[in-house]
């Protein structure tokens, strides 16, 4: 008559089954164990204290009561918690479940939201964690009303919003940002953080930097602690993981991130990840890795245009209360072209200087503090290297460039030369012509115009341009 352990779970297994879906099922309830059976005592065996979390937030009355059907009304479950793999030292951890989860816990950061008596190992080190109070570790200043839309990041800022007001009901499912440095993919990949949490409080949105989340990675394996590493990132509803490229040669890492992936992916949670490449040039990432990096969008962001990079100024200066005559923002928007990080860090050093010195801001204290910034954070890029760099990308003849011939692919590393000496350096139209072999500058207009539509209309042509757009910065830098 006596029911063993064994019988009594699967007899409650088999009612969960049919309540649970499918997946959540395998994720939370196969790797259960049951333990023992005493006393009408069920002790159930499992992988780690975030199973234990989860169980008890989500589950605990369908266990409760599946557990009541089988052993009557005292029945009681208690949990046997893994510490650790390795040494079967460890004392069963216990706790009773029915009337109780730990929704009522102190506000003290220190204070663990467990009720078990011996000491467990925290097996996990962001700061703050409990399950429903994980905390984001979003930065709450960035946000859509502080991020400027201009052409280069319409589509990612778009996508973005959409993302943001339905987190994982779209097809933009990873939201992909790349870019270059300092073009703004933190901030929107945390704009988008930022807004699921103020519209829809109970997400549990988390921002992390892959290397952070290789670090952490690397500190569980080292204490056999990589279930809990996983279970927890398996709780995220909005999970935003910065700069990805870094995952090159993460072996283990990108491991774990492939299962967190997938099981957020199919449990219908967003993925927004960021990177300095397209996935499709991200060198060292697993290849079935790519491939999920590319279910979704990916959307990039370019060098803000000079309207939009006053515009950018413009918001700055209001948000921080701060006037200055317009010829001044105007004059840093012309010089500082290379990416926003630079472009904030001069209007900076023109508001230090002002203070400094007590001193209004006009034009000539910019130009003085402008020469300084311009010179020791980013070197001056000739029309010659940047000549360089295209003949070498397209494999023309750095002569070619220069002469008269209409041959396709001479003509059009030419116009894209010409764009960006046009876009990176200071250079007039009519010296960037003279470095093409004395041509005048309507060619050069025409050129850039030229490059502007193509861009617009061919896919490949704005690829590599993107591509070479990203190397000429990169070597500003
Ligand atoms: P990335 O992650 O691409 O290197 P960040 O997101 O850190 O760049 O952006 C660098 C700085 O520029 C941040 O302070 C950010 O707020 C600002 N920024 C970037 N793009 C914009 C934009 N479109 N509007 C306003 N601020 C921006
Ligand atoms: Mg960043």
């Amino acid at each position: 008559m006596d029911k063993t352990h064994e019988k009594v779970w699967s007899n409650c297994l088999t009612i969960i089954k049919d309540i649970v879906e499918w997946q959540h099922f395998k994720t939370w309830f196969e790797p259960i164990k049951p333990a023992a059976l005493k006393d009408k005592v069920l002790t159930i065996q499992v992988p780690s204290q975030f199973f234990y979390e989860y169980l008890e937030e989500h589950y605990v009355n369908l266990l409760a009561k599946t557990l009541k059907r089988e052993l009557g009304k005292e029945a009681r479950l208690e949990y046997r918690i893994m510490v650790d793999g390795g040494n079967e030292k460890n004392q069963p951890l216990t706790m009773d479940v029915p009337g109780h989860g730990y929704k009522t816990y102190s506000n003290n950061e220190m204070d663990f939201p467990l009720v078990i008596s011996n000491p467990v190992k925290n097996p996990f080190v962001i700061p703050g964690l409990k399950k429903m109070q994980i905390d984001s570790q979003l930065n709450p200043i960035y946000t859509f009303d502080s991020f400027i839309e201009g052409d280069c990041n319409r589509v990612a800022r778009r996508a973005g919003k959409t993302v943001a007001e339905k987190p994982g009901a779209t097809s933009f499912n990873p939201l992909v940002i790349y870019g270059g440095v300092g073009l703004g993919k933190t901030h929107l990949a945390q704009a988008i953080g930022n807004e699921v949490k103020r519209s829809n409080p109970n997400k549990v949105v988390l921002y992390v930097s892959s290397e952070k989340f290789i670090n952490q990675f690397q500190d569980h394996s080292r204490n056999n602690a990589i279930n809990d590493f996983i279970h927890f990132y398996q709780m995220i509803d909005v999970l935003v993981i910065d700069d990805v490229q870094f995952f090159n040669r993460a072996e283990k890492s990108q491991d774990a991130l492939f299962a967190i992936f997938n099981h957020l992916h199919q449990s219908g949670k967003q993925l927004i990840l960021t990177s300095d490449k397209s996935p499709k040039d991200l060198e060292g990432v697993q290849e079935r890795l790519l491939s999920r990096f590319r279910w979704g969008l990916s959307a990039d962001i370019q060098v803000p245009d000079y309207e939009t990079r006053i515009e950018i100024l413009e918001k700055k200066m209001k948000n921080d209360g701060l006037e200055m005559p317009r010829e001044v923002v105007k004059y840093i928007a012309y010089n500082i072209q290379s990416n926003v990080r630079e472009l904030e860090g001069a209007l900076i050093s023109l508001l230090a200087q002002s203070s400094l010195n007590k001193r209004e801001i006009d034009l000539e204290l910019a130009k003085k503090v402008l020469r300084n910034f311009v010179k020791t954070s980013s070197k001056e890029i000739t029309i010659e290297t940047i000549q360089k760099m295209v003949c070498d990308y397209f494999d023309v003849p750095y002569e070619r460039l220069l002469q008269k011939t209409r041959k396709r692919e001479v003509v059009q590393a030419r116009q894209i030369t010409m764009y960006l000496a046009k876009l990176f350096t200071k250079n007039s139209l009519k010296t960037i012509g003279e470095h093409f072999g004395g041509r005048d500058h309507t060619t050069v207009i025409h050129s850039c115009q030229t490059v502007k539509d193509l861009m617009d209309t061919d896919g490949m042509f704005r690829e590599s341009v993107m591509e070479l757009q990203q190397k000429v910065q990169l070597a500003a830098m």
